[in-house]
């Protein structure tokens, strides 16, 4: 008997409740893992170049975790919900294992999907894992999903009981169970290699985010390790300023589950119990990936759409106005951190170096995008989410909207980051101005901040 497993945006051994529930079937079962690069489905997003990157490395550790547990790892592309049935034709599997997901049209493409495999008499069941919380367990007396973080976060602490991780599970025992090779089975290596040949068209890009990042499982818990105990004491203080490394640095290995934020969560306490420490500014962090997380399951579109629509009619500048109007030559300075304004400038050249931006500035760069320069928030977003290896589906959206003053929290509109403020904040001594543009000061700044200040809130404060 076969148990197909479909991993997803939880590429882990660990605290994975569905490979954990498939290898505990007992003798004479065996377990297959699947993952499936769906970029066709209706709706579904396509990842960006850095989050791509990211994927390729990622599965090749999974690979290797799953074979010493005995699982071979097969990858195919395509609409998932065809390449799943033709898997399991292929390996005469009897049942599908998969952990739940929370964006509109994956939920859409799994529900279809469960029906469709148990129609034809194979068993289909997904399970609990990537969230602390099901975003249907939190909501306001109303009936409402939250809209902002401080009672959201107090509705989640009343009801918030994470289970403790599952581990790793013990190795299944070989022989007769292997199951049969599929004549169409994408390898991992043709598919890796296909990646590989995307990626070295920009080998110098790639080599940035080589040298920043070290994707996997492994790599995952040695920086939760590193972090927990050298980190959280100093988090508080340290987490604004982007020239020291005071943050967990986290965020890409969550978002592709190389770690659940259930293991995040509990030794995260462990590790404060241990030391007499408060950590709950770290935890508030990962309440806020809650928050984005839930507010996308009940506003699907959150990409794409302001979550409040009055906020549809503010005249923003178009993504096509900004590329070939007069605008052209602003949002391209902002896309090379060539704005003139240093906290900015080293922030878009630090991402496009090592797939990240530090979030102090990734607040100040989005509110110059999308204030000052009148610059529509999914221009800015579609940009992020191409360029940043942590670029998730939630999250992006989420803190854009956030910034953009267009629903997300109580974030109020009339917040207008000051770059040159934010700079004499939180990089003082102009240390990571210096590490990434240090010629920025000479550039002149490309939009004069009080009068587009005043110009935005205008246009906000014209809103029907
Ligand atoms: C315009 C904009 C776009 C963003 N896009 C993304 C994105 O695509 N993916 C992403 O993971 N984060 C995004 N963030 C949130 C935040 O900037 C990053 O999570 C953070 O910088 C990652 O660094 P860290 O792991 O060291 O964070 P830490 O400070 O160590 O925080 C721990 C974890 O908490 C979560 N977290 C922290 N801040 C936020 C937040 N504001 N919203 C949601 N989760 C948060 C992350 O999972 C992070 O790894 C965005 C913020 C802004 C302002």
């Amino acid at each position: 008997m076969t148990t197909l497993v479909w991993f997803r945006d939880d590429l882990r051994v660990h605290d994975h409740p569905a490979l954990h529930e498939a290898m505990q079937a007992g003798e004479g079962s065996h377990a297959v893992a699947l993952y499936v690069l769906d970029e066709v489905s209706p709706g579904v997003r396509p990842l960006g170049g850095a989050a791509r990157w990211w994927l390729h490395h990622s599965l090749e550790h999974l690979a290797g975790e799953l074979s010493a547990l005995g699982v071979e790892l097969l990858v195919r592309e395509g609409p998932a919900n065809r390449v799943v049935r033709e898997v399991v034709e292929a390996t005469g599997s009897s049942a599908v294992l998969w952990n739940r997901r929370y964006g509109g049209p994956e939920r859409d493409i799994d529900a279809r999907l469960k029906h469709e495999l148990r129609e034809r008499g194979v068993a289909a069941h997904s399970f609990f894992a990537n969230l602390l919380i099901e975003p249907w367990h939190v909501a306001t007396q109303a009936g409402t999903p939250y809209r902002v973080y401080g009672a959201f976060r107090r509705a989640l602490g009343e009801r918030l009981r994470p289970d403790l991780p599952l581990p790793a599970p013990s190795s299944q025992r070989g022989g007769d169970a292997s199951p049969p090779a599929s004549s169409r089975s994408t390898s991992l290596d043709a598919l890796l290699a296909e990646n590989i040949s995307v990626l070295d068209h920009e080998p110098a890009w790639a080599g940035g985010l080589a040298r920043r990042w070290s994707p996997g499982t492994a790599h995952a818990h040695e920086r939760l390790r590193v972090f927990l105990e050298g980190g959280l004491e100093g988090y508080a203080e340290g987490r604004d300023l982007p020239a020291s490394d005071a943050t967990s640095g986290l965020s890409p290995h969550l978002r592709f589950g190389e770690l659940s934020p259930r293991e995040v969560w509990h030794a995260t306490h462990a590790a404060a119990a241990q030391q007499g420490l408060d950590p709950e500014k770290f935890l508030s962090e990962i309440i806020w990936r809650e928050f984005a997380w839930h507010t996308l399951y009940a506003a699907p579109d959150l990409a794409t759409t302001n979550l409040n629509p009055r906020y549809e009619a503010l005249g923003w500048i178009t993504a096509s106005d900004a590329q070939t109007g007069p605008e052209a030559e602003l949002l391209q300075a902002w896309l090379e951190g060539r704005t003139g304004f240093g906290l900015v400038d080293a922030g878009m050249r630090e991402l496009w170096a090592t797939g990240t931006m530090h979030n102090r500035v990734r607040m100040t760069a989005a509110s110059l995008l999308t204030k000052n320069l009148g610059i529509d928030w999914r221009v800015g977003e579609a940009w992020f989410w191409d360029t940043l290896v942590d670029a998730d589906q939630a999250s992006n959206p989420f803190n854009w909207q956030w910034v953009a003053g267009s629903g997300a929290d109580a974030a109020p509109y009339f917040r207008v980051f000051n770059p040159e403020r934010q700079a004499e904040r939180f990089d003082p001594d102009g240390e990571y101005v210096e590490r990434w543009a240090p010629d920025s000061l000479l550039i002149p700044p490309i939009v004069d901040l009080r009068e587009s200040r005043l110009a935005a809130l205008a246009r906000y404060d014209a809103l029907p």
